[in-house]
């Protein structure tokens, strides 16, 4: 059975004491509302990692990063690596987001490497890739997607791909509150989910989870989550209210 996750960006946004009250929100309401088998990962800003961990109790929450660096350590001024998040206990880490790619040059090489120091540290991924409108208007984007998919994942062994979480995310969709709709978003994920048996094989596609982000929210998420390859999603925008965050992660419950 492959994991269901939600997920919660909330990019760069919240005062320490705003994303405090929001992590204690969203805590106690998972705790006490939500009792279907799903994961829960909080992805703060970095700077607050440390000091929102000890809140994160009961058994669905989980912490991430919203970026790692690809090295390890040295001489690299304003980043943060991988074993440095594994050693304050995140757990999860997103990788090429839409935004790291458009406003920091993020390349699929590059998301490769990324890709390897966080399972390296025992991290795991949460690799997005998705297209533009451009793109999808012209017909590209399944081509396009795939090749951010084989660029960025197909090095890794069977065993490592199945630690890998992909999050499907249409540029389109991301912050517009234009969501895909649930039929586009079951093609695109059965597609790369083939994609990946064409390398892997079916059993082991199978086993990776495969979430959709892009402006899904507490009115929406059901629809999309009902859909067979839909595994869970990534939140933006609809994460940074915990009534809102939690309506979208019992949707997936
Ligand atoms: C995101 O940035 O990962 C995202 C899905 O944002 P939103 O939900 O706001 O579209």
């Amino acid at each position: 059975m492959r994991k269901k996750i939600v997920a919660g960006n909330w990019k760069m946004n919240k005062t320490a004491d705003e994303g405090l009250a929001l992590v204690s929100e969203v805590v106690n309401m998972v705790n006490a509302e939500v009792t279907g088998d799903v994961t829960v990962v909080l992805c703060p800003p970095a700077l607050y990692l440390t000091t929102y961990k000890p809140y994160l109790t009961g058994n669905k929450l989980a912490l991430g990063a919203q970026n790692c660096h690809e090295k390890a350590s040295g001489a690299y001024t304003g980043e943060i690596s991988a074993p440095m998040l594994k050693s304050i206990g995140v757990d999860y880490v997103i990788l090429g987001h839409s935004e790291r790619r458009q406003y920091f040059g993020e390349t699929n090489a590059q998301l490769a490497e990324k890709v390897n120091s966080a399972l390296e540290n025992g991290l795991t991924p949460i690799f997005c890739c998705g297209e533009s409108l451009e793109m999808r208007e012209n017909g590209d984007y399944l081509g396009f997607v795939k090749a951010q998919i084989t660029e960025s994942l197909f090095h890794l062994t069977d065993e490592q791909i199945t630690k890998v979480v992909i999050a499907y995310e249409p540029i389109w969709a991301i912050g517009t509150g234009l969501t895909a709709t649930s039929a586009q978003a079951q093609d695109m994920h059965f597609e790369l989910r083939q994609h990946l048996a064409g390398q892997y094989g079916d059993a082991v596609a199978q086993e990776i989870s495969i979430l959709y982000g892009g402006s899904a929210n507490a009115q929406n998420a059901a629809e999309l989550f009902a859909q067979p390859d839909v595994d869970g999603g990534l939140i933006g925008g609809a994460s940074l209210k915990s009534r809102d965050f939690v309506t979208v992660v019992k949707a997936r419950a």
